[in-house]
């Protein structure tokens, strides 16, 4: 690893504390507890999976893949046994098959358009000013749209984030109309030449329905500028909020074709963090970035190797 992976991934490791100490915790102390693999340390590693958010579905599949390799070959070692939990947990997540991968991605059309989507308080703007920030970062041009427009203060939350990542932003303070201000946003990018086009929206409306609808139609009117767009969709989930957390998501992907990824935020903030995984396993949507933390810098891509490897290494 170079200078910044390392320090990237020391960041990880601290954002992920709650959790490697809780979950992954309990697995180490249960391989030196037992050193082998019997029934009873499969009934309690499953325990332990199920406990951490993990899911009971994943936790099954989790211990019958386990105890099918167990069965043909033998782990002895501390380190087999670790290595071979961690080998499984890794096979659970799902791969993204987008061209955006990392920051500095070759964009094949401009621009480039993500909608970020999910219900309030789960960290949309915060995201949008991250993910501007790298992309800035890695030598691209952005614009956020700011297709919020339900939540008075919404508008000026963003502006701030806009400027801290230092990229231009497109609001309309006088529009009620958030699929205009997208128009308007991908419009610019067009003209422009913007690598990327960013669009925040509303997490909340008078009622459920009527928010789906919006986002759709948001989706539609963009689409009246090129047909191919939005390149991706990402669905924000609070990862502090466990299964309720999900459920929401689920709807969200009922209602909204073409979700591309899953941005998992407050992972910080958690011991649950096996939520990872839960949500990986059931949605079939990749997690493609996670928050850990509430500063500029603290989004990073999620890459389930280094995210295994976080939460074992001692
Ligand atoms: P929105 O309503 O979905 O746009 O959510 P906001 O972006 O306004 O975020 C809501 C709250 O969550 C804010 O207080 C953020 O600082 C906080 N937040 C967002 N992402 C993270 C994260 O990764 N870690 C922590 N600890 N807090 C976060
Ligand atoms: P429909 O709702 O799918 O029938 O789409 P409309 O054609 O009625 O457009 C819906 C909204 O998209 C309009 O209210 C505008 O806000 C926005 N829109 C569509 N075309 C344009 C355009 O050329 N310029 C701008 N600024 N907004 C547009
Ligand atoms: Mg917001």
């Amino acid at each position: 690893m170079g200078f910044f992976d390392k320090f990237k991934f020391s960041k990880l490791k601290e954002g992920l504390t709650k959790t490697k100490d809780d979950l992954f915790g309990k697995v180490n102390r249960l391989i030196k507890a037992k050193g082998k693999i019997d029934d009873d340390f499969l009934a309690q590693l499953e325990e332990i999976f199920i406990s951490s958010d993990i899911g009971y579905d994943t936790a099954e599949v989790l211990i019958t893949n386990i105890k099918e390799r167990t069965s043909k070959d033998k782990y002895e070692t501390e380190e087999e046994l670790n290595g071979l939990i961690q080998d499984e947990l890794k096979k659970i997540f799902a791969q993204s098959t987008s061209e955006f991968k990392t920051f500095d991605f070759n964009i094949t059309k401009k621009p480039y358009v993500i909608m970020i989507v999910g219900v309030n308080g789960v960290g949309k703007t915060t995201s949008i000013g991250k993910l501007a920030y790298n992309f800035k970062n890695a030598g691209k041009s952005v614009v956020i749209g700011s297709a919020d427009t339900f939540r008075a203060a919404a508008n000026d939350q963003l502006e701030i984030w806009a400027k801290r990542a230092g990229v231009d932003i497109i609001q309309n303070p006088k529009s009620s109309d958030p699929a205009a201000v997208a128009f308007d946003t991908v419009k610019s990018a067009v003209t422009k030449g913007t690598d990327i086009v960013i669009i925040d929206t509303a997490g909340r409306l008078h009622n459920k329905s009527h928010l789906m609808e919006e986002l759709k139609k948001i989706k539609r009117v963009i689409q009246k500028i090129t047909p191919d767009i939005p390149n991706e969709i990402f669905l924000v989930i609070d990862a502090t909020t466990g299964q309720n957390g999900l459920n929401q998501a689920k709807e969200f992907s009922k209602a909204m074709e073409g979700l591309t990824g899953i941005i998992l935020t407050k992972l910080d903030g958690t011991a649950k963090g096996g939520i990872v995984i839960k949500i990986s396993q059931e949605m079939g949507v990749p997690v493609r970035f996670i928050g850990v933390g509430e500063q500029i810098d603290d989004l990073q891509e999620f890459d389930s190797e280094n995210f295994i490897k976080a939460l074992f290494e001692k």
